[in-house]
């Protein structure tokens, strides 16, 4: 493995401490982008920019093709890295078993969406960075696995990043443009609550169980924006609040919220 990552692009996974026990893997976003963005290749498709060839219809292709691409100055930076961020937890053993959740694991991924649609697909773009025990997520929290990962997003929404490929320096930036997940882990993650049996009970609007089975049109709600949770947040943060409409002071990667670009 030295041989590899002393003489090819190989970035190798950090064993993280939670405690004097329990660890987890990460591997540096920063250094995998970095890496990655070497390759005259990709650093090619990343700079050419398949966003400014318009449509030849209306259909929805792409997550650029929304209006919340359009009217963020982020997206419109073309050396803006644009995250793409899954997780999940799987099972490694027989999930039928009596071993069942021993040895489940949760892994997160990340692409980067400044590429043509059919290279994002593909296995080579979609870079791993943590996997840890699902059973440590439960005892210790996501905020503590998130930590080395939170650290290089805002340090690359900050200083960036510099690549030199064929003598050439380039400089990006980046920023999280998409989070996919399941119900649970998105409401984990985004800093609302995990509760869907009661209360305020969806990430999109205000609507309480009760409310929601008569809802059946988004005119009907009264849908969360963008400012409004970023003011129940600081609310919880700050400790005003405990919970301010199902949204806590679980931070993870909602304190992006306050970086946003
Ligand atoms: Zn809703």
């Amino acid at each position: 493995m030295r041989y590899y990552s002393d003489n090819f692009l190989l970035v190798l996974p950090q064993n993280i401490a939670i405690d004097n026990q329990d660890t987890f893997a990460y591997v540096p976003i920063l250094d995998v982008l970095k890496a990655w963005l070497s390759h005259s290749d990709v650093l090619n498709a990343v700079l050419s920019d398949y966003r400014l060839h318009p449509r030849q219809n209306s259909m929805l292709c792409d997550m650029f093709d929304a209006t919340a691409a359009n009217e963020c100055q982020g997206f419109k930076d073309l050396n803006c890295l644009q995250l793409l961020l899954y997780f999940d937890d799987f099972e490694v053993g027989n999930p039928i078993g009596s071993k069942r959740g021993k040895y489940k694991l949760f892994a997160v991924y990340f692409t980067i969406l400044n590429i043509p649609i059919k290279y994002r697909s593909k296995l080579e773009n979609m870079h791993l960075v943590l996997l840890a025990t699902s059973k440590h997520i439960v005892t210790h929290g996501l905020d503590v696995i998130f930590a080395p990962v939170l650290k290089d997003i805002q340090k690359l929404m900050s200083s960036g990043i510099d690549v030199s490929v064929d003598g050439i320096q380039h400089h990006f930036t980046g920023r999280l443009a998409f989070v996919c997940a399941d119900n649970l882990a998105a409401n984990k993650v985004a800093g609302f609550t995990q509760n869907f049996s009661q209360g305020r009970v969806c990430r999109f609007c205000v609507a309480t169980r009760g409310e929601i089975c008569n809802l059946h049109l988004e005119s009907m709600c009264k849908l969360r924006t963008h400012q409004m949770h970023e003011s129940h947040l600081k609310a919880t943060y700050t400790g005003r609040q405990v919970s301010l409409l199902s949204v806590w002071s679980d931070k993870c990667l909602s304190l992006l919220v306050f970086k946003r670009l």
